[in-house]
Formats: C-alpha cells, structure tokens, sequence
C-alpha cells in the first residue's frame, strides 16, 4: 500500500491540490491534524479529504474552530483566523472535525497531531522531547504534526537520531522506533514555502519526503479576499 500522509492542510486548497497531483496514485490518505485554520478553504479542504476518505486526527486548530474557548490559546493572529473559521465552516465541517479522534492507529502505526502524551498540544522539536514520548505510544513507530517542520526521531539504542529530511529523502521503518513528521502542507515554517508531505509505502515499510511547489498567490489572494490577517498572508511565500 501506498498511503499519503499529510499533516497541517489548514485550509489551503492549492496546496493540497498540487501535493495529492505530485505524490500520484495512493491507496489510502491519511491526516495529523490542523486540517482548519489559517487558511481561506476550510470547507472546500474537508470536502476534498471527506471525497477521498482519508482518516486521521484532530490538532489544536481544528479544535479550537469547534470551541472558541481553546482560541484564547492562540497567538493574536492565529486567534483571528480560527475565529474567522469557526463563523465560516458549515455544518458537514463541523460534523466531520467533531468525529475526529485525539489518536490513531493504523497499520501498526500510531498517528497523532501533537505528541502521544500531549496529543492537542505538545511540540516535539527535540529528541530528547522524542525520547521522553516513546513510552507514550505501544506501535514502534509514529507520526507527527504540529511543529511544521518536517523531521524524524530515530531511537538508535538509547541515543535519538535526529534526521532533517529533504525532498526525496527516504527512511526505511525496521526495528528501531521512529518518530517521523511530514511537515505542512498549508503553511510551512522550515524557510522552504513549498508543501511539505510523506508518502508511506507498507511493502517496503519506507517513508517518503516530497516537497510540492503549489499557487501560493492563489492562496494568498482567497485570503486577502475573505480578509485574514496580512501577516498570515505574507508568511506563506516566505515559508516561515
Ligand atoms: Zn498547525
């Protein structure tokens, strides 16, 4: 099987659009969160992964555009934009974001948005914030959204690897636990602004990093249209 795995869409459609054209055909799509937020097309983006039945979980974001409580959280722009999106998504958004679980797992794998131990909020960055989650998850392996950077933590006998993917870059799962994160799709923050994504292949149990060029002033002027906060607007094509 081939299987997508995409994490922090936040409502870029284009973005979306051009990873799905370049990964090709996938068997499965799966998702880490913060499908919402940010961007311009929450109900265009849940739309398009309800149509092609990716399954995953929910991130902070998504939260929050249910309970504007959680907001409170975010920083002045992010509050903006999740305030935005809670007022615009209809009710099938609403409905699919509310399904979706804290944690998954799947073929042997486990996905959440955050960490394992703090599923909604917690940024694993480190390893040595890697090595103090390992105990938090029973799958070897797991994958990981949130930070928008695309990284993975490999626990080599005690010590964790520290492996900054680039495009193409490959790593074969064996028996060694692995954290591994695709990056974003919607809002990369690694100063490279393309679309960040990992493709899964479980005959080989290889993962895959891409990177996907996609219409960022697509994206930028559905923002400015809807009127997101500009700053939100300008950071895309920066990739920060
Ligand atoms: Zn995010």
């Amino acid at each position: 099987m081939r299987i997508a795995v995409l994490s922090d869409i936040h409502a870029n459609l284009p973005a979306l659009e051009a990873v799905l054209t370049a990964l090709g055909p996938v068997d499965a799509v799966w998702h880490l969160g913060d499908v919402v937020g940010y961007g311009p097309q929450p109900d265009e983006v849940v739309a398009r992964l309800q149509e092609l039945g990716a399954v995953g979980v929910r991130g902070n974001h998504d939260a929050a555009a249910l309970d504007p409580e959680m907001a409170e959280w975010f920083n002045p722009d992010a509050r903006l934009a999740i305030e935005w999106t809670g007022g615009r998504i209809g009710a099938a958004t609403r409905a699919w974001l509310g399904a979706l679980p804290d944690r998954r797992e799947s073929q042997g794998l486990t996905l959440v948005h955050g960490s394992p131990r703090d599923p909604t909020w917690e940024y694993v960055m480190t390893g040595s914030e890697a090595r103090a989650n390992l105990p938090a998850f029973g799958t070897p392996h797991l994958f990981h959204g949130h930070t928008h950077i695309p990284i993975a933590f490999r626990d080599d006998g005690g010590r964790m690897e520290t492996l900054g993917p680039r495009d193409g870059a490959t790593l074969i799962l064996d028996d060694r636990r692995v954290l591994a994160n695709p990056g974003s799709v919607g809002q990369p923050r690694d100063g490279d602004p393309r679309a960040s994504a990992m493709v899964l292949d479980t005959a080989t149990s290889t993962l895959t990093w891409r990177r996907v060029a996609y219409p960022i002033a697509a994206t930028q002027a559905a923002m400015r249209a809807v009127g997101l906060p500009a700053r939100l607007v300008t950071r895309l094509e920066r990739g920060l």
